[in-house]
């Protein structure tokens, strides 16, 4: 049976590290296996989700190099769910309920103060068709939960937390539909997993309870005929819930719920960058500036995801990303370059850059102007002398460097600093050896004679 993942992501907002760490996960289970990877849009909430955000989400999906081999979207799939629907109402799995937000806080309130699970406590079930009638007639539209089998034992082997087990009986039975008619998460998601025959589930942990909640509506969905499609699950998919992102301080931050892949563009963030880190924090691999997202793929293992929550600490992305942005070729990143600066430019520069756009701050010392320090007499007569000697070969840098130590007395840094000073107009930077050749035998010579006459 081939792999089928899916991530799911409301479109009510931009992609967050959060989220896009399920995407990454769920797309490596697909990659790895040489399955299939779908997106669906979760857009059942017709008053939250926009369409500028089912555009952004593809955005950064395409930015991460996460692509996806079908789209699916909720909202055209509402038949199905009236199908469902039907079917486990008529099943006896579905009941009404008139029960006001207000009536379900009090009742909550009462649960609390007695110590009992604030679990709705199914009086609706309890309404004779005369009551129901009445409600009806009073201008009171029934809302719609799902009966929990309370007889039914519900366990999954967690692909990340190992055995898990729920007893039905302390869950409270889910709202489904709102009045209007319109749907809530938890079964639209279990029609669709079952539609779209999703062989693995892998999502944070703060849907393990909606997990125990939809291996119910599994069966029941199973129990009433729904999976008749020939491309149709046949039994439940596999479930890992993975430890949720926190930030350094150890809470979900707020700050880190909003860090989406616009900003950690537009903070000269690579995805690779992104990627390496998500693919194993959290994980007991290393966290590695690994660019070639293949050997990330192939070391994708749940086995390996720890149940602690996982650290995002965005110095580590920038440290990271720096790696990366040493190791990235030249085709790579061309279009975001200067103009004019060539591969041979880019190996030069290449190790000083901690994001990309850097580049055009040191490209300048290639193409100029610079400003030169001012330099003392000695310096000066010094740069005299290295503008006379400069000699255009294989390696000039080396040359040059290697003629002014034999005929004067410098070494080491009076021997280097005024000719990088004179050359780039800085005292730190990319290899001379390196540079020098980009600078030119006329620039170079040029730089060095006016400091030299300063
Ligand atoms: N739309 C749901 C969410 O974003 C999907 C959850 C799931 O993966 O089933 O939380």
């Amino acid at each position: 049976m081939s792999t089928i993942t899916r991530f799911a992501p409301s479109p009510t907002g931009r992609l967050h590290v959060g989220n896009i760490r399920t995407a990454l996960h769920n797309w490596m289970l697909a990659r790895k296996a040489g399955g299939t990877f779908i997106l669906r849009i979760d857009d059942t909430d017709a008053a939250r989700s926009r369409e500028e955000y089912v555009d952004a989400i593809k955005a950064d999906l395409t930015w991460l190099g996460l692509d996806w081999d079908r789209e699916e979207r909720q909202s055209h799939r509402l038949e199905r769910y009236e199908d469902a629907f039907t079917r486990l109402k008529d099943a006896g799995r579905i009941y009404p309920c008139y029960e006001s937000a207000q009536e379900l806080e009090i009742k909550r309130k009462i649960a609390l103060g007695r110590g009992l699970p604030p679990n709705y406590d199914r009086a609706a079930l309890g309404l004779t068709d005369a009551e129901r009638a009445e409600k009806e007639a009073q201008g009171t539209p029934a809302h719609w939960r799902f009966l929990l089998d309370h007889e039914e034992p519900i366990a999954w082997n967690d692909g990340i937390r190992g055995p898990q087990k729920f007893d039905a009986a302390q869950l409270s039975d889910p709202v489904i539909r709102r009045a209007g008619g319109s749907w809530l998460y938890m079964m639209p998601s279990a029609v669709d997993d079952i539609d779209m025959g999703i062989t693995q589930v892998l999502r944070g942990e703060d849907h393990v309870s909606n997990t125990a909640v939809q291996i119910q509506i599994f069966t029941a969905l199973f129990a009433a005929g729904f999976a008749a499609q020939e491309s149709a699950a046949k039994k439940v998919p596999c479930f890992a819930h993975e430890a949720l992102l926190v930030g350094r301080e150890g809470k979900l931050s707020k700050r880190l719920g909003s860090l989406s892949s616009d900003a950690l563009c537009e903070r000269g963030i690579e995805p690779e960058a992104v990627i390496a880190l998500l693919a194993r924090l959290g994980t007991s691999q290393p966290v590695e500036p690994i660019a070639d997202r293949s050997t990330l793929v192939a070391s994708f293992d749940l086995a390996t995801f720890g149940r602690a929550p996982a650290k995002f600490n965005e110095e580590d992305l920038e440290r990271l990303n720096a790696a990366i942005v040493h190791q990235l070729d030249y085709t790579a990143v061309q279009a975001r370059l200067p103009d004019g600066m060539d591969e041979a430019g880019w190996h030069a520069i290449r190790p000083n850059l901690a994001r990309v756009d850097e580049a055009g701050e040191w490209w300048r010392l290639v193409i100029g102007p610079i400003d030169q320090p001012e330099f003392s007499e000695d310096d000066r007569s010094y740069l005299a002398a290295a503008a006379a000697a400069l000699e255009w070969g294989s390696d000039p840098w080396g040359a040059l460097t290697a003629a002014l130590k034999s005929s004067t007395e410098r070494k080491g840094r009076a021997l280097f600093l005024p000719l990088r000073q004179a050359l780039t107009g800085m005292d730190h930077g990319p290899d001379m050896g390196e540079l020098l050749p980009l600078i030119g035998e006329s620039e170079a010579r040029a730089r060095l004679t006016r400091a030299a006459a300063q």
